[in-house]
């Protein structure tokens, strides 16, 4: 192919008639400058970009290897993407810390499910029911109703440990947003 053609391909994406004029299929160029071949390999242009280029194969695997995650960015974006992953990384480590990944159908935690246990509620039951729950069967349990009583002392503090578990779960839903 010509040099005067190849003007023709210029600025992107780059499109042109692949193969004979005749045929009509319109493939797209490896955005490689000076590359001819298929370009079928999307690849962002940054990340999280929607925006990709275009490469062949080989035009791709070099591009991924040499792909720097910080280029084309200024210092305060760097900064800025830095400092986004690392309050990400607190983030996760924070809800690992407190058994966020246990959850059985991902909004629960293995702890939560077992305060649900104990007041006897389904895993979607919301803050208010949870409230209602403990409120009736810590009253029933409570030292001033059954003093003396071990077995209802055990059973109300299992059930103050049990909404306190569900209360801080849900300050930290809603802290959340
Ligand atoms: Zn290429």
């Amino acid at each position: 192919m010509s040099r005067a053609r190849r003007s023709n391909d210029w600025g992107f994406p780059r499109w042109r008639g692949y193969g004979s004029s005749r045929e009509a299929t319109t493939v797209r160029i490896c955005d490689r400058h000076g590359c001819e071949e298929k370009g079928d390999c999307p690849a962002p242009k940054a990340p999280n970009s929607p925006e990709k280029w275009y490469f062949c194969q080989q035009h791709a695997a070099e591009y991924n290897r040499k792909w720097d995650y910080f280029e084309g960015l200024d210092k305060a974006e760097k900064e800025q993407r830095a400092k986004a992953e690392r309050a990400e990384n607190a983030g996760y480590a924070e809800a690992q810390h407190y058994g966020w990944s246990g959850s059985g159908d991902g909004s629960r935690t293995a702890d939560e499910m077992r305060a649900l246990d104990v007041l006897e509620l389904e895993a979607d039951a919301d803050f208010a029911a949870i409230k209602k729950a403990y409120r009736v069967r810590a009253k029933a349990v409570h030292p001033d109703v059954k003093p003396d009583d071990a077995e209802a002392a055990a059973e109300f503090q299992k059930l103050q440990v049990a909404y306190e578990v569900l209360r801080q779960a849900e300050d930290r839903r809603e802290w959340k947003g």
